[in-house]
């Protein structure tokens, strides 16, 4: 279960707040930034599940560093703002911002936002693996295809003694069809 948060905002009073309001929640704090250059270090260092992230901060405001992070790391990003910045969040839209959430922060308004955010995030993160495995299913077809037709040419076999070959040779030999297939591709370059 994903639980480990970087808080990012430069009063420390606030940051101390939602610290203590996660852990009670069972949360790991794994790192506290006051500005978005340490938030982006941070962020590398601790590769959290989330980052909660204010916007109005020194040095690097919190859209800018949530721009880097997104370029580089997969983490959802909670943005924290004081109402009169929604519009800003709004055009600063972008794929790792999974929401925003209004100051003053309370248990209330966290916590819900929080799990929302995570739950978001895991979903997001299986939706990715399944494509991922889709698209290694059609590649993985589309090797072994190259390599029956490979097979027809070179053997004149037709489709199904070609297919049955490969299929003997994986199970004589207890390797994948892929694997036989990239042999064959290999063998015929
Ligand atoms: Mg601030």
């Amino acid at each position: 279960m994903s639980k480990k948060i970087l808080i990012v905002e430069d009063e420390s009073i606030i940051r101390m707040d939602m610290k203590m309001m996660l852990e009670d929640h069972g949360y790991e704090v794994v790192g506290e930034a006051g500005d978005g250059d340490q938030a982006i270090e941070l962020a590398f260092q601790e590769k959290p599940d989330l980052v909660l992230m204010d916007i109005k901060m020194p040095r690097m405001n919190g859209l800018k560093a949530s721009q880097v992070i997104a370029s580089q790391l997969d983490i959802p990003i909670l943005i924290i703002t004081a109402y009169s910045q929604k519009e800003f969040v709004e055009q600063a839209r972008q794929d790792n911002i999974v929401g925003y959430l209004v100051k003053p922060i309370s248990e209330s308004n966290l916590i819900p936002a929080v799990e929302i955010a995570m739950h978001q995030a895991n979903k997001a993160k299986k939706l990715k693996l399944e494509i991922k495995t889709a698209q290694h299913e059609v590649e993985k077809r589309k090797l072994i295809e190259r390599a029956k037709g490979i097979l027809m040419d070179k053997k004149m076999l037709t489709e199904q003694e070609a297919f049955k070959k490969m299929r003997d040779a994986s199970m004589a030999r207890q390797m994948t069809m892929e694997s036989i297939a990239k042999e064959i591709l290999y063998e015929n370059k």
